[in-house]
């Protein structure tokens, strides 16, 4: 018995039942209503600015002028909410036009952050398109590192390409590939796989209930984020790290595909414990030292474990 069962239809906004059974499993009747709430709420407008491009106070002068007044977001210095913006209201914007500002979810900030990155290094990004996190991760280390970005659907590969140019990254390079495929000769310094996945921490409660979120899509996304993820430890450096994310909040496809990868390879969960994180609303985890973020109006639900593999 679950416990909407006597609520009315309209505050149920049904989440499909094998959704609300595996949410109950995993965070129990209190925590499962504070994810629907998340899913029902209207999440606010985040941006990142690009120190690539542009003067970073005429581009806040911009935003301001045209009555966005982006707030500050104190764990990163880049990123900016914006209370009484719509997304088309910053894509009429010129500094949307020239690159000088990415809209990206806060989640989606993360992973790149906790990755990272160092200036001349070899980083392979194994799920890339759109190429938020590719033209973040280029950001980050001031377009000095060497970045392999691989997407195997063609179209988005060519929105993957047209963001990192319009974001005037010159450090990436786009493989269109099937990264499970990727030559074994390849090493890299840090990798990051945002892995495909079923988009439960990411979709609104209307989405969730469309035909295309299934359990058969959840069990085909993990079957997918074990065989990169294993991809991905044969290709990183012993000794190095990588992070593994995903925008869903099952454990199937989280902690469950982390356990049992690295539980095959030599590689061990690096501990996320910097005091910033404890700003963001976290779900409890199965795997200490890895961080799930609950949906809310300000992040999607996204999970982000670092994993080193351990020295030959
Ligand atoms: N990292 C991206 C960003 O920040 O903009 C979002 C990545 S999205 C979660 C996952 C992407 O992986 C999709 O574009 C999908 O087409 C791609 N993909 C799925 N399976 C793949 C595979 N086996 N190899 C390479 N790319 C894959």
């Amino acid at each position: 018995m679950y416990p909407y069962d006597s609520m009315s239809y309209n505050e149920q906004i049904s989440l499909p039942e094998f959704l609300r059974e595996k949410l109950f499993s995993q965070y129990g009747e209190e925590l499962t209503e504070k994810i629907r709430q998340g899913y029902l709420a209207r999440r606010r407008v985040s941006l990142r600015l690009n120190p690539l491009k542009g003067d970073r106070n005429a581009t806040l002068d911009e935003l301001n002028a045209a009555g966005l007044s982006p707030e500050p977001v104190s764990w990163y210095r880049d990123a900016f909410t914006l209370s009484k913006a719509r997304e088309s209201d910053v894509r009429s914007l010129k500094s949307y036009e020239d690159g000088r500002i990415y809209m990206q979810s806060l989640s989606s900030m993360l992973p790149p952050l906790i990755l990272s990155p160092k200036p001349d290094t070899d980083i392979l990004d194994m799920a890339a398109a759109p190429g938020g996190k590719t033209t973040q991760i280029a950001a980050l280390c001031g377009n000095k590192c060497r970045i392999t970005a691989c997407e195997r659907n063609a179209a988005r590969a060519e929105r993957l390409r047209y963001n990192i140019a319009k974001q005037g990254v010159g450090c990436a390079y786009v493989m269109l590939i099937d990264s499970r495929q990727l030559n074994s000769g390849f090493s890299f310094d840090s990798i990051l796989l945002d892995a495909p996945c079923s988009g439960s921490g990411t979709l609104t409660a209307s989405e969730l209930c469309k035909g295309h979120f299934t359990n058969t899509l959840i069990k085909k996304s993990s079957e997918t984020q074990r065989a990169l993820l294993t991809k991905a430890l044969e290709l990183l450096k012993p000794g190095h790290e990588m992070v593994y994310s995903t925008c869903s909040i099952l454990a199937e496809e989280n902690e469950d595909v982390v356990g049992r990868v690295i539980s095959k390879s030599r590689a061990e969960v690096v501990k996320l414990d910097d005091a910033w994180l404890g700003e963001l609303p976290l779900l409890p985890v199965k795997l200490p030292g890895t961080v799930c973020v609950c949906p809310d109006a300000d992040y999607e639900g996204f999970f982000i474990a670092k994993l080193r593999k351990l020295p030959n």
